[in-house]
């Protein structure tokens, strides 16, 4: 008699995604199963977010609602007392706690310890980390084959593809200053050595990236000016206690019935109200936020459009707060001078001697010159999925393993995360988790959603290929 082969799930991306797909997969199945986590780039267990080393570098959600586990809300919570720091912090303090990013990954990589090892003794998951890049998926007859940068290959059955942010887009004249020592393409790589002794920093964007890079040259006490530049000019705002507003969303309003214009009609409203009783008008942001992907699904495909050009970026900033510690430091930087914010367009950039000239044109058309002896491309995680620059990625497009959705901002999949093939044919073995599924789900990009697709997934592989509901995305969200 042969004994059958173990089912072998590979995860592709070992950040949060993937990670805690990986995690829920090792912790819930009920049966011997092979589970392999290939990750390269960033570390294992934390990816971009949470792999940085900087103290200054908060969560943007406060402790309560960062439990990696969506089936166990208070779980990261009851990690926090465990470690000897915050052991005697008083709950309602340690609930509202914007824990530093790097304790988060501590967590992470705690979850991925307890659970990678060779064997589990109860459920006899066997859970392997790999080091190393998946460049190419080939079809087989049970699954796929993983080809590895290595030279390695993998067979599994079943592949979730959690690959996540990618650096920032090019902007024009990007390639002129590729090689340029005062040029940082990617802001989540250490640039931190090559902060300049005099001359201005120049940040390409306003966001929560350039928040980031801001809180770092202040904690290193650097005393050059610091400029950041966007269209809009806006920075990212304060998370605030929010009060109990019965009013939104109205009781006999469906929001996903609305359509964009009726809901940009409702939400001005609302926001006027508010203004006008003297409350953060963001308040309808986080009160949308258990709604917003059933409102996305809900769209016209011309209204995301839409929504994306004329909305997305006042959205934005409503929607990403950042702590209010952060905030205040932000604040006194703009009002010492030390931080200077410039509403323009970024035209170019270019090579100005040992420095970087970035073009500017602000919006009544004029242009200008900045002289950055460092300039940092801190404008957000690239979206257009059809220009990828991950090798996989690309594979999987030119292949026909996958396709782009409609917004081509992500990967199309079905509404149990299967991947839809060129052909339209669902994928018999892989499926795609995280920010990949912005385009799909629009709200896909934070702990408090990532954490749902990580259980649904692994769910949905548990469970002998029977697909999770349509409304299995919907998770819920605590405000
Ligand atoms: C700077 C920053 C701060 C953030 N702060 C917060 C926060 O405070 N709270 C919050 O809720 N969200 C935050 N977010 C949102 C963040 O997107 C999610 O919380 C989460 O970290 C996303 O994890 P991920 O695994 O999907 O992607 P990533 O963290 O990007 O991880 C993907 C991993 O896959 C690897 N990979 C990619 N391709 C391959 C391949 N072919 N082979 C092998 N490995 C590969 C990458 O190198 C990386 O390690 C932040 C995001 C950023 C960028």
């Amino acid at each position: 008699m042969t004994t059958p082969r173990l089912q072998h799930v590979a995860v592709i991306g070992g950040g949060f995604s993937g990670t805690m797909a990986a995690v829920n997969l090792a912790r819930l199945s009920p049966a011997p199963l092979r589970v392999t986590l290939c990750n390269h780039g960033s570390p294992a267990g934390r990816g971009i977010a949470y792999g940085t080393r900087r103290p200054e570098h908060l969560l943007n959600v406060a402790a309560r609602n960062m439990s990696a586990l969506a089936d166990h809300p208070n779980h990261f919570l009851e990690w926090l007392r465990t470690r000897t720091e915050y052991a005697a912090v008083p709950e309602a303090e340690l609930r509202e706690t914007f824990m530093p990013r790097r304790v988060y990954g501590d967590y992470l990589r705690s979850l991925t310890q307890h659970y990678a090892r060779p064997v589990d003794a109860r459920a006899c998951v066997e859970f392997a980390v790999v080091d190393d890049e998946v460049l190419a998926l080939e079809a087989t007859g049970t699954g796929a084959r993983l080809r590895l940068a290595s030279g390695a290959t993998l067979d599994a059955d079943k592949i979730v593809l959690a690959t996540g942010n990618e650096p920032p887009a090019d902007l024009p004249g990007s390639a002129t200053v590729a090689t340029h020592a005062a040029w940082c393409a990617n802001p989540w790589l250490d640039w931190e050595t090559r902060i300049p002794a005099t001359g201005d920093i120049v940040l390409l964007g306003t966001g929560l990236t350039t928040v980031d890079a801001i809180v770092t040259l202040l904690a290193l006490d650097w005393r050059g000016t610091i400029h950041a530049v966007s269209r809009n000019g806006l920075l990212p705002e304060s998370h605030f206690k929010g009060v109990d507003d019965p009013l939104f969303p109205p009781a006999n309003v469906d929001l996903a019935t609305l359509g964009l214009a009726g809901l940009v009609r409702l939400l001005e409203e609302h926001c006027t109200r508010l203004r006008a009783a003297g409350l953060n008008p963001a308040m309808v942001v986080d009160k949308m936020r258990p709604h917003t992907q059933r409102i996305w699904g809900a769209f016209t495909d011309a209204e995301r459009r839409e929504f994306v050009a004329q909305h997305a970026a006042r959205w934005n900033v409503m929607r990403h707060r950042i702590a209010p510690s952060i905030h205040r430091q932000v604040a006194g930087a703009l009002e010492s001078g030390r931080l200077k914010i410039t509403r323009a367009a970024v035209t170019g950039v270019k090579p100005l001697g040992g420095q970087i000239g970035v073009e500017l044109r602000d919006r009544a058309g004029a242009t200008s010159l900045l002289a950055a002896a460092l300039a940092i491309n801190c404008t957000g995680p690239h979206t257009r999925f059809s220009a990828t620059r991950s090798p996989l990625l690309q594979h999987l497009l030119t292949s026909g393993l996958a396709q782009p959705d409609a917004m081509d901002m992500g990967i199309r999949v079905e509404p149990d995360f299967a991947v839809v093939e060129r052909g339209g044919r669902r994928s018999p073995f892989l499926c795609a988790i995280g920010p990949l599924l912005r385009g799909t789900l629009w709200e896909s990009i934070a702990v408090p959603e990532l954490r749902g697709q990580a259980l649904r997934v692994a769910q949905t592989l548990l469970d002998a290929g029977a697909p999770a509901p349509a409304e299995a995305a919907v998770i819920e969200y605590q405000i």
